[in-house]
């Protein structure tokens, strides 16, 4: 398939028919696709999707945050290859904003997981590099589809706690998991309050030699902070495990809480309301985006764009009247 050439490629049918056998290359060329900025490129991703809808929404999509250094790609990289050995194919994708602006990916390096980097169940995709958050996460959204059509019964989205990233992550998965780092009683302090409403499941990591017991500690502390708040949902508390990703130790447990949830929520029919909430709120997602792109397309409206700012910004015109001079530069009345 690597021989084929690009143009032929490019035919969403031949695309498509890629993609439901499983190609590497197809799917790839189809992420690229999605991902482009080009008209032409995006009116073939548009056919694909259609194309592909029926066979997206069958994987476990599972999210996973923590700061730097707590051990993400280090999890990743043995639950991922437990998974794998168990039968499963898993896409490891990433949200990553600091790309954005760096042109750089912390996340999603393929060394940081080696194992998976070379299991052939596996696949690994960087965050994409260009865009706001979300336009990464619009774009992600579409790549955790076209994985699915793929055959990917695992999607994995990694991402760091850089502003909103963690709560647009939850968004678009059905499970969302928060990595935290083992410390004596202060850790509480350092953690944003949003990402604790939106996780799933704490996993307390290095809880292995002379960390075991201050994991523990750390977990319990955890605890006690979850049960101060409003709960998410009246089928799932968010249990709190400790792990050690690097010695393989707690991550079935982790996977049996997560398929647990997954059985939970099901019967409860909440697993499906929130995927319905969140293919709703990914439509506004890029509507807006949508609305953005027309303004900074035309030259006009976006050297207009850039001017109403400087004057929003020092108080010069009010909100509303620049928004209602854009918005009829893009045929908005
Ligand atoms: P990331 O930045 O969150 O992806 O973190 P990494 O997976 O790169 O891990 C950061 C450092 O922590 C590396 O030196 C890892 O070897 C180490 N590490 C990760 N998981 C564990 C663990 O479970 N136990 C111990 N002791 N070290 C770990």
């Amino acid at each position: 398939m690597t021989s084929t050439p690009r143009r032929r490629l490019d035919n969403p049918a031949d695309l498509a028919e890629g993609i439901r056998h499983g190609n590497r290359a197809a799917l790839a060329r189809a992420i690229t696709l999605a991902e482009s900025r080009k008209p032409e490129h995006r009116e073939i991703a548009r056919t694909l999707m259609k194309t592909l809808l029926p066979r997206t929404g069958k994987a476990l999509r599972v999210g996973i945050t923590g700061v730097p250094g707590v051990g993400k790609s280090t999890t990743i990289d043995t639950l991922g290859s437990n998974l794998t050995a168990a039968g499963h194919k898993v896409a490891v994708l990433t949200v990553d904003p600091s790309s954005t602006r760096t042109g750089g990916s912390i996340l999603g390096d393929k060394t940081r997981m080696a194992q998976l980097a070379i299991d052939s169940n596996a696949f690994i995709r960087p965050s994409p590099s260009a865009g706001t958050l979300g336009g990464v996460a619009a774009k992600t959204r579409e790549t955790m589809l076209l994985c699915e059509a793929a055959g990917f019964d695992v999607i994995l989205v990694e991402t760091v706690g850089i502003g909103q990233s963690e709560v647009t992550v939850a968004n678009m998965v059905d499970f969302f998991l928060v990595l935290m780092l083992p410390g004596a009683g202060d850790e509480l302090q350092g953690i944003k309050k949003g990402v604790l409403e939106v996780a799933d499941m704490i996993a307390v990591n290095k809880a292995d030699g002379d960390g075991a017991d201050r994991a523990r500690q750390a977990a319990s502390n955890y605890r006690a902070a979850l049960h101060l708040m409003a709960p998410k949902s009246m089928t799932w508390s968010p249990p709190v495990i400790t792990i050690s990703g690097l010695a393989n130790q707690g991550l079935d447990k982790l996977w049996e809480q997560i398929e647990l949830h997954h059985s939970k929520m099901t019967a409860s029919g909440e697993w499906q309301q929130r995927r319905q909430d969140q293919q709703v709120s990914w439509m506004y997602d890029l509507l807006q985006q949508r609305v953005m792109e027309a303004l900074e397309r035309s030259n006009r409206s976006s050297s207009r764009l850039k001017e109403l700012e400087t004057h929003v910004r020092l108080g010069e015109t009010p909100v509303s009247v620049a928004v209602d001079e854009l918005a009829k530069l893009i045929g908005v009345h």
